[in-house]
């Protein structure tokens, strides 16, 4: 007889056509089945678990199975699970819009239902505000080196991952990268501030000859994370946000999977004290229950679209936009963090965790690394293939980890406890030791 885990993975390889992945691959490594949630556990349908150790690609917040959240979710099926947004308006929207608007200072938001989206419309607004200002030639974007902004056309056009653009780089809109500000580049004996300021200089250069054609500069503040948790000085992006109102250029700050604590603060672009002209929001908005993102920007940037010309407005629209359910998924999770002072709980696991890896300075890793609850290392040991093999190994001790490259990370759900982080530890050196 079949296992339950044998028969779904069967039905899964007929029919379903899984993200990021060659599919081949699946002939040796077999998908994982899961049947259900709870806190930081997942569990197949042989009551296998697994720690949830990336928050299911970095959605999650508070654990799976949330009773706070999951009982918004359900109270807001009684009431209306979803309306046209274009004319119609509702309260979880409005509420929502509001409480982001009292977080963040940026006064008017734009939905749509995931990250790429949102970056869309965040560099369409962009360029749509300056044309509505008669600045026809600001049509150029610039974001940073191993930046990821998403993977639609226009999202990826901003990407810096040759491996998800090289294919399509036909299909693609040109555009400029500025060096990294991430601090493992900086020089022997330079600073991770002073690395910032260097990389700051070398965009002055750029932006202060190219300004007229560029409409804005797009980058992940404090930490470029699908590209290995690669980490940044705040005065990189208190300097970029000078740079860019002296020379007239939108700062997008794409928080997408540093907002909402995740980086220690409610949001990123907080620890360098600066406001961006477009805010773009999604992963942890839902707590990790249902797809939302958001685009905040100024109400100055509304204004400018606000006329009696229908040409002016921004005609852009996602069937699923300001979606009700996911809504109020989103307002329960910002009552949490109302209800419960999420980011010093946070605080103090994320000492506790550090206090646990100091043992780790004799591994053969580099470039140990935290920011709020982020973690990283790289790896050393040349050996090919160490990607693949390192995710097989915790994944048979039970943890899921989804190395990039090299780098290991942790990016677990808030939820996770001190034992639970002292058994990820264990299982992580544990396959360490197996694969280096
Ligand atoms: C995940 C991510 C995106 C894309 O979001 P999707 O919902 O996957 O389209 C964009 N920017 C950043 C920084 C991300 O981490």
């Amino acid at each position: 007889m079949v296992s339950g885990n044998q028969s779904l993975l069967q039905r899964s390889h007929a029919s379903v056509w899984h993200p990021c992945t060659q599919m081949k691959q699946h002939e040796a490594l077999p998908l994982v089945p899961v049947r259900r949630g709870d806190g930081v556990w997942l569990e197949d349908f042989d009551g296998k678990r697994y720690l949830d150790g990336v928050s299911s690609w970095w959605v999650n917040l508070f654990g799976h199975n949330h009773p706070h959240i999951k009982a918004a979710i359900v109270a807001q099926l009684d009431q209306l699970e979803h309306v046209i947004l274009a004319g119609f308006t509702h309260e979880p929207v409005v509420r929502l819009s509001e409480q982001l608007s009292a977080l963040t200072g940026l006064g008017h938001s734009f939905y749509a239902s995931d990250g790429a989206s949102a970056t869309e419309i965040a560099l369409k607004m962009s360029f749509h505000y300056w044309r509505n200002g008669g600045q026809h030639g600001k049509t150029r974007f610039i974001s940073l080196k191993n930046g990821y902004h998403g993977e639609t056309l226009g999202s990826l056009s901003v990407t810096d991952v040759d491996l998800f653009k090289d294919t399509y780089a036909p299909l693609l809109r040109e555009s400029v990268q500025l060096p990294s500000p991430d601090w493992r580049l900086a020089e022997p004996g330079e600073s991770a501030e002073q690395y910032a300021l260097r990389c700051a200089d070398r965009a002055e250069e750029y932006i202060a000859a190219h300004h007229a054609v560029i409409a804005a500069l797009i980058l992940e503040p404090l930490v470029q994370c699908a590209t290995g948790m690669a980490m940044h000085h705040p005065v990189y992006l208190r300097r970029l946000r000078a740079l860019c109102d002296q020379y007239h250029v939108h700062l997008i700050a794409d928080e997408i999977a540093v907002g909402f604590g995740r980086t220690g603060t409610m949001f990123a672009s907080e620890q360098a004290g600066i406001r961006p002209d477009f805010l773009c929001l999604s992963k942890g908005i839902t707590g990790g229950y249902l797809p939302l993102s958001v685009v905040q920007t100024t109400d100055e940037v509304y204004r400018a679209f606000y006329d009696d010309s229908v040409a002016r407005g921004f005609l852009h629209s996602h069937s699923y936009t300001g979606n009700a359910l996911a809504c109020s998924a989103a307002l329960a999770t910002l009552e949490i963090f109302a209800q419960q002072d999420v980011l010093a709980s946070n605080r103090s696991k994320a000492a506790y965790l550090n206090r646990q890896l100091v043992d780790w300075a004799d591994l053969p890793i580099v470039h140990l690394r935290n920011t709020g609850m982020i973690w990283a290392f790289d790896v050393t040991s040349g050996q090919a293939g160490f990607q693949q093999r390192f995710y097989q190994a915790v994944l048979q001790r039970g943890l899921l980890l989804r190395p990039v490259g090299n780098t290991v990370y942790f990016m677990p759900p808030y939820v996770i406890s001190e034992s639970e982080i002292d058994w990820m530890l264990e299982q992580t050196l544990g396959a360490l030791k197996e694969c280096i």
